[in-house]
């Protein structure tokens, strides 16, 4: 990345990682490995929308541990493990139209129903059958 910073107009954006705090439920919560592009002569930082979407990933995915629920990898491994499409997820599992992807995107965090149901359906056998059945889904 050599882009001119707009601001200066002298240096160029380099990317870098910072440690930064988010509010979270109310409480302070330190988030590593953000990234910015900063730029090497006046030090200004900015985030380009790349950067932006994978700290979101790693915001929410910070928010989640603190909160005890599965994380966005965790969500799509479970998902994958058990061959279910991130449409079929969000139609079975409910959490509305593009659940799934919002989730494993870090845009939503699921809600901790969300989290015991995908938790059941990986580890209970017979439970992704019973939820797809209640769906008229035809079993495999
Ligand atoms: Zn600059």
């Amino acid at each position: 990345m050599s882009e001119v910073c707009t601001l200066c107009g002298q240096g160029t954006l380099q990317p870098a990682t910072v440690v930064d705090t988010f509010n979270h439920a109310g409480k302070p919560l330190q988030v590593a490995d953000i990234e910015v592009s900063r730029c090497s002569h006046c030090g200004e930082e900015l985030v380009t929308a790349q950067q932006y979407r994978k700290n979101q990933l790693r915001v929410a995915d910070a928010k989640r541990r603190a909160d005890g629920l599965l994380t966005s990898e965790e969500i799509r491994t479970i998902r994958k493990r058990h061959h279910i499409s991130q449409a079929e997820a969000s139609q079975w599992f409910g959490g509305g139209a593009n659940a799934f992807s919002k989730y494993e995107r870090g845009e939503v965090l699921q809600s901790m129903a969300m989290d015991t149901l995908l938790r059941l359906v990986d580890t209970v056998p017979g439970a992704l059958d019973f939820i797809r059945a209640r769906h008229g889904a035809v079993l495999p």
